[in-house]
């Protein structure tokens, strides 16, 4: 065995983790958990029992390490969950948030692991036309539009603008592209050692819907797992092409051309009810030949496992 490296720097996190990976005798787990999957607003109601009425919020877990992506009401069911399996501890964890719409941050405020003066939640966005994600996202919680602020709660709520279209937040690699949607808005693509995740929430198509944005094709390309706006049917997009959004068929499209294995249809419209996301389910379902790529609807529980254990 060689000498062992310099404990500073990703090489001696990366070290680390290989070597509590090998003590417990199984290779990286990464876990992907869809908690909210509708776009636009929350729904309750008998149309939305099976899929979920939350709005956006995907949880990874890599070997207990928690990335979040997007605020959304899902959030506060996350949160149920988290404070179940780890009762008395302290949150340590980071979120990545595409844009400032409410469907996208409203869930922030309901988040319990917050309420524990040694919880640590840093969350990056984008900046928005010279205002930094910060500023946006305090005036957004805040008296008279909340009962407090962000620097009111007992747990520790960091706010940042993306530092750089690349950066690393523990063994997550991370990179942060401008997504076409209304305002200032990213898409991320994450890489661990055993799985690249694409999450595109909200992506404004052209109004042909046969050219995709450049940045979007690197964010995605090659993923294990895209996660992707699905909001309209094509007969709704024609009366709504202007509205930040694309079409199920343009979400395939996005995953056939970059490659990827697999495509979670994402950001449901508040119109489509269990029905109708049942007969988009018929509609994409392939053959389950090897090598297909897979195309599911998401719903608020799914979840989709990395790695072997060994
Ligand atoms: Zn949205
Ligand atoms: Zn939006």
């Amino acid at each position: 065995m060689g000498p062992l490296p310099a404990a500073d720097g990703a090489y001696w996190y990366t070290y680390q983790r290989w070597w509590q990976t090998l003590q417990r005798g199984q290779s990286e787990l990464l876990t992907v958990k869809f908690y909210g999957v509708r776009g636009s607003c929350p729904c309750s109601g008998a149309d939305y029992v099976r899929y979920g009425g939350n709005t956006a919020c995907v949880v990874l877990d890599n070997d207990g390490e928690i990335l979040i992506f997007d605020l959304g009401t899902g959030l506060r069911p996350f949160g149920v969950d988290w404070i179940a399996a780890n009762p008395g501890k302290p949150l340590a964890a980071s979120a990545l948030v595409t844009h400032t719409h409410w469907d996208h941050i409203q869930g922030l405020p309901f988040f319990g692991p917050l309420d524990h003066e040694e919880a640590v939640l840093d969350i990056f966005g984008p900046t928005e036309e010279g205002v930094s994600f910060r500023d946006v996202l305090t005036s957004s919680i805040s008296p008279p539009l909340f009962p407090i602020g962000l620097g009111d709660f007992r747990g520790n709520i960091q706010a940042m603008d993306i530092p750089d279209s690349r950066f690393s937040l523990g063994s997550y690699s991370v990179t942060a592209l401008p997504v076409p949607h209304v305002g200032a808005t990213v898409g991320y693509r994450v890489e661990t050692e055993v799985a690249t995740v694409a999450y595109i929430s909200d992506h404004q198509a052209p109004p042909g819907l046969d050219t995709i944005d450049e940045a979007v094709i690197e964010l995605c390309q090659g993923a294990d797992l895209l996660i992707h706006d699905s909001q309209y049917f094509s007969a709704e997009f024609e009366g709504k092409s202007d509205w930040g959004h694309c079409t199920i068929e343009y979400a395939l499209l996005v995953a056939e051309k970059s490659d990827v294995s697999s495509l979670a249809l994402f950001h449901h419209d508040p119109l489509h009810s269990d029905g109708v996301l049942d007969l988009v389910a018929e509609s994409v379902a392939g053959s389950g030949e090897p090598g297909e790529m897979e195309v599911f609807v998401a719903f608020e529980g799914a979840q989709r496992k990395f790695g072997n254990q060994v």
